[in-house]
């Protein structure tokens, strides 16, 4: 059995209830989401989630959704005096908007401790993070992360990463694009979204996203792009894969997070990268045509994914 470890911070949610000023709590952050829809897809493999939380309340609670969703939780870290990150949906005429509370959440010191992310990389096969993963951090706990990467990729495990560009977690967008390619020069597989790679490198096309990347030696690259085709290059081979476009999408969130689950689950039954992103591009299909981060999917089999 495969094991894989997702690294990032998982957040509280307060989503719009019906009433104004009533919301549902739930649980939900780009590294946990894909987490949880491989756990779904993929029942075979053994994941777990590393992060920090505190000792509350809330915080065991999520600790608890996470072994309920059949996501180990045993790598995660308990920081005294600390509580989890928190974000709120507005909806306004059906428009969604945003606030957070994650400056101080416990998951910023995920990677404090080199040695216990070390110790969990050393129990998986493939391990995968975001570049919101690295924006929470500070300088030293980036430097502790990557050094446990670099020795993960010398004993043989794989490493993905999604580039995730989220401007706001950054000190300045220097910081950020050169930390994302300090990061991808140490994966074998990333991820980008062409939309924003486009605005923040600048890039004129998806070609030269790939090239890029390929540039500083990422062997397998993915390039979303919405509803357009999604682009990838391996050592092997370089392809496209038409995404069948919805028209009448409910919410966009966790497309990518979803799509990067139906990559996962098929190359670690050691299936094609091209298999992948087909079974990436159904599940995100499912997901935008539902409100919420994290949508129950039908029975996945023959048929499912209709
Ligand atoms: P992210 O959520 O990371 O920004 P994208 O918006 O590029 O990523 O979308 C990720 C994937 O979700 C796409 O590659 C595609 O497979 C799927 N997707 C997104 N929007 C649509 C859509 N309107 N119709 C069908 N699939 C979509």
């Amino acid at each position: 059995m495969k094991r894989v470890l997702a690294i990032g911070e998982c957040m509280a949610e307060l989503a719009p209830a019906g009433q104004p000023r009533d919301f549902t709590l739930g649980f939900a952050g780009d590294t946990f989401n894909t987490a949880w829809y491989l756990a779904q897809i993929a029942p075979d493999l053994d994941i777990s989630y590393f992060t920090a939380i505190g000792d509350d309340s809330i915080s065991q609670d999520m600790q608890s959704f996470f072994d309920a969703s059949g996501i180990n939780s045993t790598p995660v870290q308990v920081i005294p005096d600390k509580t989890v990150g928190l974000y709120l949906i507005h909806l306004n005429n059906g428009e969604r908007s945003f606030s957070y509370w994650r400056d101080s959440s416990a998951a910023r010191q995920l990677a404090v401790d080199g040695a216990a992310l070390q110790t969990a990389m050393a129990e998986a096969d493939f391990i995968y993070y975001s570049g919101i993963t690295l924006a929470i951090l500070d300088q030293p706990s980036r430097e502790n992360l990557f050094q446990a990467l670099r020795q993960a990729r010398r004993h043989g495990k794989e490493v993905a990463f999604d580039t995730n560009l989220r401007p706001r977690l950054w000190t300045d967008t220097q910081q950020m694009t050169s930390t994302i390619m300090e990061a991808a020069a140490c994966c074998d597989l990333v991820l980008p979204s062409y939309d924003d790679e486009a605005v923040w490198f600048g890039d004129r096309n998806v070609q030269d996203t790939i090239e890029r990347y390929a540039g500083i030696g990422v062997r397998q690259i993915v390039v979303k792009n919405s509803d357009q085709s999604v682009v990838f290059q391996t050592p092997t081979q370089r392809g496209t894969v038409t995404v069948d476009p919805v028209t009448d999408v409910i919410d966009t969130t966790a497309a990518g997070d979803s799509f990067n689950a139906g990559v996962f689950a098929e190359i670690l039954m050691g299936r094609d990268i091209s298999i992948g992103i087909e079974r990436g591009c159904q599940l995100a299909r499912q997901v935008v045509q539902h409100k919420g981060a994290l949508v129950c999917l039908p029975p996945q089999g023959e048929g499912a994914s209709q």
